[in-house]
């Protein structure tokens, strides 16, 4: 064991000891490999000092002055220490509370650097700043005179002794000792720093422009190694032979529009070619169809079933709710029906007897097509000859859940939809397997929902408007966060809103209510009586969210609308104006944060569903966006998705490029800078 190896714990680091080597386990920092990738949050500029008369109020600044005076005072039981320091051209104070000890460790006549905040309260002070005593005023400072790294801090861990700790590393060399794996023509092409300079900058950067390229290789490391894991992954999936065949694609295609009450987009002809050319095509389809809200992708899915059961074979159709499912199973029976293809349905609350009979048909090959939640996966279901598996709303379903559909042995095509449109290089990272479609307009008539962010002060007005829309014959949603009141919460619950609008708002047996824990047929039957126009107004919870399709409903209202993120705010939206009359999405909330108050105001500007995914990627981040455990996506150090789009790209056809020629395992084996351990492989 050399004192460079990497792998050494980080208790036989100085400055660390036993103590504070646990704090930093918790983290996941174990080897000073791990200690030399805990990298900054962020810097501070404190390289220029600021002439003492040149401070302003409410300013970061950072002087260099002589300690002209200290002493402790108690105010309100708070002890502040306070010293006077001034340069040739003023002196100001600085303010600290509580740390009674700097009494001993500032002493006066001392040479002080200082940074921090300034504020005004009785004068000009600097309020509890960062400080460093020079010695030598030629010392190398750790602290400030620099650009200050700021690392992430934790219960126990202090700033200023995590910087001392990471500056004992770069100035004993822990870093000095290593080989730079990357290869020099990549370095070269990128402008990248080696090694020890990435290491070194990364931490304490002399200038702004080399922390640049060090954070750029770093991130740069970290993709070309999950691009890889990507990329190897998608090669073996291409090769899954095509075991179920169309046949005849142009009379499949002619075949279907012929009985369709409308006229299909061109986005969606084309989608269809995309299709029918992969399940005529050598190898099994794998493709992710995008779309927004009503963009119509139902039934393109349709047009794939369709092309299937010409040619001899069986689909299934995952939907993850059984609202869903069920109205699913209505429109495909609708489109599928006229042509003598039989369509069946199961779900969780499907009886033993219901269960057995479909079940025993599915195998016999008497049902053509089985839509269903994933009681279709928890059951082993056997088909006859299952060629196609159709997933809508992708997001809502794992990884996972969509390889166990289609593990049998001749695998099945696989088309994979969704409404929450991912970014382009996420997709390409997420989904590499998967080719990806995507239909951009809307059928013909459809308009902008107009939506509108409104004070509490106007609910009555809101009712006055949507009482005149229930009157000319259009339906309202008014949907809430929550099922219940809950005593901690302020929140009106669905139940209780529900009997208050029937007294006072809305005529009477126009209300209906829909929520998570009313029984099935009571679901059901409301669902029905609101479809059928028997209510005009439905309140419930988030159960409309995915995909309930009833073109008469033209308002939406959201309550406590900040509760709700961006993309699901889109997907309620889309709930009205899915048919040719103007139609209307009121937000109602408070939300307390900017980001909150962003949310809504994107909603009101923006209609397009993939800018509004990718607002929502940059303001929550890859891993609350889709859930990382379910994404597949790692935590990166450094790496950002969205903001490093650049790299990521770069990195994508470099994984190409050394996979090809054969470098790509060794270069897995070297790369410095990645959680090994991170990437789930998922399918
Ligand atoms: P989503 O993409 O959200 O799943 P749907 O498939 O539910 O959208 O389609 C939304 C509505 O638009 C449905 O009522 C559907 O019948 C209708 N629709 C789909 N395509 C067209 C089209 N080309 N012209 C007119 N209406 C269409
Ligand atoms: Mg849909």
């Amino acid at each position: 064991m050399t004192i460079h190896d990497l792998t050494n714990d980080i208790r036989y680091v100085k400055g660390i000891g036993p103590k504070r080597a646990e704090i930093f386990n918790k983290l996941g920092v174990l080897t000073v490999k791990d200690l030399l990738c805990y990298f900054p949050r962020r810097y501070e500029d404190r390289r220029h000092f600021k002439t003492m008369d040149s401070v302003r109020n409410d300013e970061y600044v950072t002087v260099r002055g002589t300690v002209i005076d200290i002493a402790a005072r108690t105010v309100k039981k708070m002890m502040l220490v306070e010293a006077l320091i001034s340069d040739s051209t003023a002196s100001i104070k600085a303010v600290w509370f509580n740390q009674p000890y700097l009494l001993r460790t500032i002493e006066k006549g001392v040479t002080i650097v200082m940074s921090g905040k300034t504020e005004y309260y009785r004068g000009l002070q600097i309020r509890a700043p960062e400080y460093e005593i020079l010695n030598d005023p030629d010392d190398d400072t750790i602290h400030t005179n620099r650009i200050t790294p700021l690392y992430p801090l934790t219960e126990g861990l202090y700033q200023k002794s995590v910087r001392k700790v990471m500056y004992q590393l770069m100035v004993n060399d822990w870093h000095a000792g290593l080989t730079d794996y990357l290869p020099a023509p990549i370095r070269e092409r990128y402008r990248f720093p080696g090694i020890n300079e990435t290491l070194r900058a990364i931490h304490f950067p002399d200038e702004f422009d080399m922390l640049e390229r060090a954070r750029a290789r770093i991130v740069y490391e970290e993709f070309l190694f999950f691009e890889i894991a990507v990329v190897t992954r998608f090669k073996t999936n291409e090769l899954y032979a095509n075991h179920f065949p169309v046949r005849d694609t142009d009379g499949c295609k002619n075949g279907f529009t012929a009985r369709l009450p409308f006229r299909l987009t061109d986005d969606q002809l084309r989608v269809i070619d995309d299709i029918f050319s992969d399940l005529s095509s050598a190898h099994a389809m794998n493709r992710l169809l995008q779309g927004d809200v009503g963009a119509g992708k139902t039934v393109v899915a349709s047009a794939a079933l369709y092309a299937m059961v010409k040619n001899g074979f069986q689909g299934a159709f995952l939907v993850p709710t059984e609202i869903l499912a069920e109205q699913h199973y209505r429109t495909v029976r609708a489109f599928l029906e006229p042509y003598g293809i039989r369509t069946g349905i199961l779900t969780g609350s499907a009886t033993k007897a219901e269960r057995k009979n479909i079940l025993a048909a599915v195998a016999q090959g008497d049902v053509d097509i089985l839509i269903g939640t994933h009681a279709l996966l928890e059951e082993r279901v056997v088909f006859r000859s299952l060629g196609l598996v159709v997933i809508d709303e992708q997001h809502k379903f794992g990884v996972m859940q969509r390889a166990q559909l289609i593990q049998q042995r001749e695998r099945p095509h696989l088309l994979v939809m969704t409404a929450t449109p991912i970014p382009r290089t996420l997709g390409l990272t997420l989904y590499g397997d998967l080719t990806i479609s995507a239909i951009r307009s809307l059928p013909k008539g459809r308009k902008e929902i107009k939506t509108y962010w409104i004070d509490e002060a106007k609910r009555n007005d809101l009712y006055t408007f949507l009482k005149k829309k229930v009157a000319a014959g259009e339906q309202v949603y008014i949907l809430f966060p929550l099922v219940e009141e809950t005593e901690k919460s302020d929140l009106k619950a669905a139940v209780a809103e529900y009997e208050r609008l029937c007294d006072t708002v809305f005529p009477a047996g126009r209300v209906g209510l829909v929520h998570g824990r009313l029984k099935k047929e009571e679901k059901d039957a409301a669902m029905n009586r609101f479809i059928s126009g028997e209510t005009a107004v439905l309140v419930t919870t988030t159960v409309v969210e995915v995909g309930i399709d009833n073109p008469n409903a033209t308002c939406m209202v959201i309550e406590h609308a900040e509760r709700f993120g961006l993309s699901q705010l889109h997907q309620l939206r889309g709930r009205v104006g899915r048919g040719t009359a103007e139609s209307f999405c009121f937000l109602l909330g408070k939300p307390k944060t900017e980001e909150g108050k962003k949310r809504l105001e994107i909603m009101t500007r923006t209609h397009d569903g993939f800018l509004i995914a990718e607002e929502d990627l940059r303001l929550r981040g890859p891993g609350d966006f889709l859930g990382t455990r379910q994404s597949g996506l790692p935590q990166f150090l450094l790496a950002n998705i969205v903001d490093d789009q650049e790299i990521l790209v770069a990195a994508r056809d470099d994984a190409f490029l050394c996979i090809k020629d054969g470098t790509a395992a060794q270069l897995c084996d070297t790369i410095f800078f990645t959680r090994k351990n991170s990437i789930v492989h998922s399918s």
